[in-house]
């Protein structure tokens, strides 16, 4: 459905657009260069911070899928979309706590940020009461071994978020289906040993689960490499909304 008409709408409708064409051909570009079908690559725009009222404007511009890092932000937002009557795939994309989870399951089509046994236990037990299918997930990997920061790690001494472990758990979920990983480089790495390491952590894991072919990696900066290293789902968000205000 499309919103009242009005001059600060239609503006804001046009520089989405211009953008939007933007990063388009800088998939088509990416995809071309790796020799890739740019209908494998799925654009998530990145809504943090930005009000329901872009998502809206997304939709009609043919975006539907649409990432949030915060529930209380993304709960009310999801829920004056729909209200609205347009219709988008919300991804969740940030990190987590187990007690959002029963609020998280209600709205969001795929979570990309599981990183840990527990988490994935709270969202499974939360999709048994309050969802009628089962929750899509990825397993968020930790690609430095930064413990302090989120995403779960191969090998560690901590079997909570432990890849392997997290990725059981959620297999062995009826509630659940593990879809594939997602990361995002570390600053300080050359993005393309980013991406590269991730594409065998996932390669890594079809092995064992083969319906796990999603690989959620690269955002604004670094889209291309992500691409060239087999994403099938970049995450956009100031490329396409504009520039944050705040560090989020
Ligand atoms: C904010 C965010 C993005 C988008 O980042 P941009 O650099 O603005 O494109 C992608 N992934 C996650 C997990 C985020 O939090």
């Amino acid at each position: 459905m499309s919103q009242a008409p009005s001059p600060a709408l239609d503006e804001r409708r046009a520089q989405l657009a211009v953008n939007l064409a933007r990063v388009r051909s800088r998939i088509d570009a990416a995809c071309a260069a790796a020799d890739r079908d740019p209908a494998e690559v799925t654009m998530v725009a990145v809504t943090k911070t930005y009000p329901a009222s872009d998502v809206r404007l997304l939709a009609e511009l043919g975006v539907l899928d649409v990432g949030e890092n915060r529930d209380q932000d993304a709960a009310p937002k999801a829920a004056e979309v729909a209200s609205a009557g347009a219709r988008v795939r919300w991804h969740f994309v940030g990190q987590l706590q187990r007690n959002k989870a029963r609020s998280v399951v209600r709205y969001a089509d795929l979570v990309h940020s599981v990183d840990s046994v527990r988490l994935a236990g709270a969202l499974a037990d939360a999709a048994q009461r309050h969802r009628d299918r089962p929750l899509e997930v990825l397993v968020q990997v930790n690609l430095d071994g930064a413990v302090d920061r989120g995403g779960a790690l191969r090998g560690g001494d901590d079997p909570d978020r432990e890849i392997d472990a997290v990725a059981a758990e959620i297999a062995g979920r009826e509630t659940l289906r593990l879809a594939g990983v997602m990361a995002v480089a570390p600053l300080d790495w050359d993005p393309e040993r980013a991406f590269a390491g991730l594409a065998e952590i996932a390669a890594g894991l079809r092995a064992g689960y083969p319906g796990a072919v999603v690989v959620s990696a690269g955002m604004s900066g670094d889209l291309e490499p992500a691409i060239a290293h087999g994403a099938t789902h970049v995450r956009i968000g100031s490329a396409l909304l504009g520039m944050r205000s705040t560090l989020r």
